[in-house]
């Protein structure tokens, strides 16, 4: 880190403390060419990697689209504001934890598929049969039968 005041190299950590939230390190610096003594902070930078559509075409990761594709599959299904919130965010954490440098849609898709199976059947096949646009009938009956495999699993329809 270079000192602001005089531009040497050589500076050192002479205190570092974590902020009250967890979510920085201040750090007290002291220039050892002009003495002069500045802070700086360090946090995690949190940026999701890109997404790859179908097409090749990239885009950012947007929260909005995903939420939107969300709330019209789960329309009318007893499913809380916040459990979609939770479910939004696990689909963030998987998106920055996997090391790959982009992501295609397709895999973007395949988590939320994941979780919907797991919380709402019903909004499970409709978001999938949007976002894997079924080639033909038998994929689709292959996913609803998928869906009946649980024994004594409610039957929402
Ligand atoms: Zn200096």
């Amino acid at each position: 880190m270079h000192c602001p005041f005089c531009g040497t190299p050589d500076t050192r950590v002479i205190d570092s403390r974590l902020s009250a939230e967890g979510d920085k390190v201040r750090r007290r610096r002291e220039c050892l060419r002009c003495n002069a003594r500045f802070t700086t902070y360090e946090v995690a930078e949190l940026l999701m990697p890109p997404v790859v559509k179908r097409d090749g075409r990239r885009e950012p990761f947007l929260d909005e689209k995903l939420r939107t594709g969300l709330m019209r599959a789960l329309e009318k299904r007893p499913v809380s504001a916040e459990r979609i919130e939770e479910l939004l965010q696990r689909i963030r954490n998987r998106a920055r934890a996997s090391s790959e440098r982009e992501l295609s849609s397709r895999q973007i898709g395949e988590w939320v598929m994941d979780e919907l199976r797991q919380i709402d059947p019903v909004a499970y096949v409709r978001f999938a049969s949007v976002y894997r646009s079924f080639e033909d009938v038998n994929a689709f009956r292959e996913e609803i039968e998928r869906l009946q495999t649980p024994p004594g699993a409610p039957d929402n329809r």
